[in-house]
């Protein structure tokens, strides 16, 4: 099954919420999903975090970022834990998917079908051995639980984005990333029809959660 296809996974389990946030780097993504699961009492997966984790191990290995087909091999065989630390084949490697090497090396890994497919099918395990969740990344809303509770697309100024940013990436990183998401063929960032559009620009976080527990 192709990630692009609806299949029985691709929803929440009945009755319980799954909550789907994507967006751009900077919108608030990761801040807005952290507390949208603690006020609602559910796990939150960083789904980026895996995409990080793989492109990590394959600059460890000395893989390059688009040999597609050792990349895929990769993605397919690790063992991936994302919760509270990033471990990838036994290694945490919490801080170490947040360096300038990874952000520069994950979106040509992220555009490769096949490390998506792998990636996907985890992401879709993950949900249906919970009563729901809040899964933040760039296609969960479109592709990869388009039966999700709720949609959220965040979006903010290029400047605020810019801002949150500042500390870890170059700006100019940034935009290559989100360009490099937005127009690949896989799943690239894109709202899903039915997602609720949200800008954070100038916004608390208590404000921006109660607009989305509203829509629940
Ligand atoms: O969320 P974060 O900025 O950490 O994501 C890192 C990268 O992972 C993104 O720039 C994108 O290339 C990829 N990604 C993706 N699909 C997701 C989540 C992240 O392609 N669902």
């Amino acid at each position: 099954m192709g990630s692009g296809h609806a299949g029985p996974l691709s929803g929440p389990p009945p009755g319980a919420p799954l909550i789907a946030i994507d967006g751009p780097a900077g919108a608030g993504k990761s801040t807005v999903s952290r507390a949208v699961a603690e006020a609602l009492g559910l796990d939150r997966l960083d789904t980026g975090a895996m995409y990080r984790a793989v492109a990590w191990e394959a600059l460890a290995r000395g893989i390059a970022p688009d040999d597609a087909r050792a990349v895929a091999e990769l993605a397919a065989g690790a063992t991936i834990e994302v919760g509270q630390a990033v471990v990838i084949n036994g290694q945490d490697v919490t801080s170490q998917i947040r360096t300038p090497e990874v952000s520069r090396a994950v979106s040509v890994v992220a555009a490769n079908p096949a490390v998506r497919r792998a990636l996907v099918k985890r992401q879709r395990a993950w949900a249906a051995r919970r009563r729901g969740g809040v899964v933040e990344g760039r296609d969960i809303g479109s592709v990869v639980f388009p039966g999700a509770t709720v949609k959220v697309f965040l979006t903010a100024s290029p400047e605020e984005r810019a801002r949150r940013r500042g500390g870890d990436e170059p700006a100019d990183g940034v935009a290559r990333r989100d360009r490099l998401d937005s127009t690949r063929s896989a799943s690239p960032l894109t709202k899903a029809p039915d997602a609720h559009v949200l800008d954070t620009t100038g916004r608390s976080v208590e404000d921006v959660v109660k607009e989305v527990l509203s829509w629940l």
